[in-house]
């Protein structure tokens, strides 16, 4: 390696490119620890904690990271055990959160125990595909709508094409295709097996174009035209769904709720009723729930999915209502991109908190579906019942404010 005192030189000269430290040496732990040491004299810092770390930074850099200077660390908590009746998944799971908020795990622990006094959270996917939707341009109206019935009518060979870039991606359908004056935003939709897909079917939907532009003289103003919708919340994936779309519902005797959530039936049917549906409806909010984000977001961190799609994670719809003197409570949630295989899944910590559910590679995406959005009903039932019991801001200021 050139002397490191050169290196820094050219860094701070911008002579040299912080990319182009990994051409000065063929080790990725020296590249790494010199880009730090840079930043740390630029920013006059130390930064220790981040320099420790264990994962193999030569094989993160194939796929997950460019231009690194080492690891974030999030405390990882243990919740459950969750009891679960899913098609896929069945019995106890414990089941890892990475977060940094304080309550967080001990109200998804109570809503587990819950689960467990109980019959189990039930648990089924209603659907699962990803989508990519390009923006096409036509020379006007009347030939972008050729151009959508061009797409209705040669549906078979888009298939083909697609399907010629991947052994999992199947096209599902390309729809809805949506015109906006000589713009065209067809929905490409496909089942992606365990991945997550969003690379897979940009990969995919790129095949397909080549034969549409050829044949209808249109062109591909950008691969994604926002009507996909990847991370960003949307009305559409609320209603159509993307990634995995999964409901999951209990029933709770009521003196369970009053023994383990220290409310009542009726407090949680109104607190849904004035919060969840009514408060989100004059917010404008795209998901009527309380917190889903919150559990999505400390599960996607754990297990490596892709931290940007909390976004879509935190979209669904809560109910809860008084059967019987007891309390059915559901969580649907539409927008789940969900991996085992592929992503972030391959770091090392990713795949240890699959592990212990038990659902790390192949033919695991649909019972790790059904863990969250089971977790996902456990967190929710305890802030409810929180909520409801009046006693939410003691928990935080006791567990959150140390
Ligand atoms: P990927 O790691 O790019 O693709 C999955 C790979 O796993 C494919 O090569 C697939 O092979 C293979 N595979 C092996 N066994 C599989 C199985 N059982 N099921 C499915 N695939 C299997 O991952 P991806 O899910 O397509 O994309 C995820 C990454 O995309 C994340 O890192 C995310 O951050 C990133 N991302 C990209 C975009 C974008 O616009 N490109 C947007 C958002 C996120 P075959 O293809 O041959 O089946």
């Amino acid at each position: 390696m050139q002397k490191k005192e050169e290196i820094m030189e050219k860094l701070s000269k911008g002579e040299l490119k912080l990319h182009q430290i990994d051409n000065y040496t063929t080790k990725t732990q020296e590249a790494v620890d010199l880009r730090r040491e840079f930043v740390e004299k630029v920013s006059g810092t130390s930064l220790k904690h981040l320099s420790h770390y264990s994962l193999d930074m030569d094989e993160a850099m194939k796929r997950n990271i460019e231009n690194p200077i080492g690891t974030i660390q999030i405390p990882v908590g243990l919740a459950g055990p969750l009891h679960i009746n899913g098609e896929h998944s069945q019995g106890n799971y414990y089941v890892p959160l990475a977060t940094s908020e304080g309550a967080l795990l001990a109200s998804v622990n109570r809503g587990c125990s819950v689960t467990r006094a109980t019959d189990g959270v039930t648990v089924r996917i209603i659907d699962d595909k990803m989508t990519r939707a390009p923006v096409i341009k036509a020379n006007s109206a009347v030939e972008a709508l050729e151009v959508k019935e061009w797409i209705d009518r040669h549906y078979i060979e888009l298939k083909e094409a697609a399907e010629s870039t991947t052994r999992h991606g199947k096209l599902l359908k390309v729809d809805p295709v949506v015109v906006v004056g000589r713009y065209v935003y067809p929905r490409f939709t496909f089942s992606t097996g365990d991945s997550m897909g969003m690379n897979m079917v940009t990969i995919a939907t790129e095949k397909s174009l080549e034969i549409l532009t050829r044949e209808t003289g249109a062109h591909v103003v950008a691969l994604s035209g926002n009507f996909d919708v990847d991370k960003k919340p949307s009305a559409v994936n609320l209603i159509e769904g993307r990634g995995k779309t999964v409901v999951a519902e209990i029933r709770i005797p009521s003196e369970i709720v009053e023994k383990k959530l220290k409310t009542t039936v009726q407090a949680i049917v109104e607190v849904n009723m004035a919060k969840n549906m009514i408060g989100s409806a004059i917010a404008g909010s795209m998901g009527f729930n309380a917190h889903y984000a919150n559990i999505v977001g400390a599960l996607f961190l754990a297990t490596g999915q892709d931290a940007a799609h909390i976004v879509e994670g935190s979209l669904g719809i809560t109910t809860a209502e008084e059967e019987k003197g007891d309390l059915y409570f559901s969580v649907t949630l539409p927008d789940l991109p969900l991996a085992t295989v592929g992503g972030g899944t391959r770091l090392e910590t990713a795949k240890e908190c699959m592990e212990i559910l038990g659902v790390y590679g192949g033919g695991k995406v649909r019972e790790f579906a059904e863990i969250v959005a089971g977790t996902v009903l456990a967190g929710e039932l305890s802030l409810m019942g929180a909520l409801a019991a009046g006693h939410l801001a003691r928990a935080h200021k006791d567990l959150g404010r140390g």
